[in-house]
């Protein structure tokens, strides 16, 4: 019985510290701008210390939410795969194609991978650039 307890508790723990949730597309709204997320390829989120999520429909929506507000400085950041395989990337180790070709839904124009070659691959396709994260909410201010 004791073993159950704690196989319990640890089941419980582990549903606390949430990772990266699933998108529903045309269902969740953007945390930000309030439009539905309509694609899952550039969506992205937040999730703050107590492991609340927030959802983006677009990468720059995240950016400018997390200035605005002070609760998510020690939040992680999560952008969806470019790709759209379901993977959730660590803003800090995604590579970012950036350029007005992108066209995501907000115009935050950056789609991300989790490989450099992919990027620099889609990079050039719409004349645009690899950036990294840094970068990226540089480029919004
Ligand atoms: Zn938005």
């Amino acid at each position: 019985m004791r073993k159950l307890v704690i196989a319990l508790f640890a089941i419980v723990i582990a549903g606390c510290s949430s990772g990266p949730e699933k998108i529903n597309v045309d269902l969740d709204t953007c945390a930000y701008c309030e439009m539905k997320i309509s694609d899952s390829r550039f969506a992205s989120q937040l999730i703050t210390s107590k492991g609340k999520v927030f959802k983006f429909d677009d990468h720059s929506c995240m950016v400018e939410f997390q200035k605005e507000t002070e609760t998510a400085t020690d939040a992680r950041l999560y952008v969806a795969g470019f790709d759209a395989k379901g993977e959730w990337l660590d803003v800090n180790e995604a590579f970012f194609a950036y350029g007005e070709e992108v066209r995501s839904p907000m115009r935050g124009n950056a789609a991300a991978f989790k490989s450099e070659r992919e990027a620099l691959e889609m990079a050039s396709r719409v004349k645009g650039e690899v950036i990294k994260w840094a970068e990226l909410v540089k480029k919004s201010e």
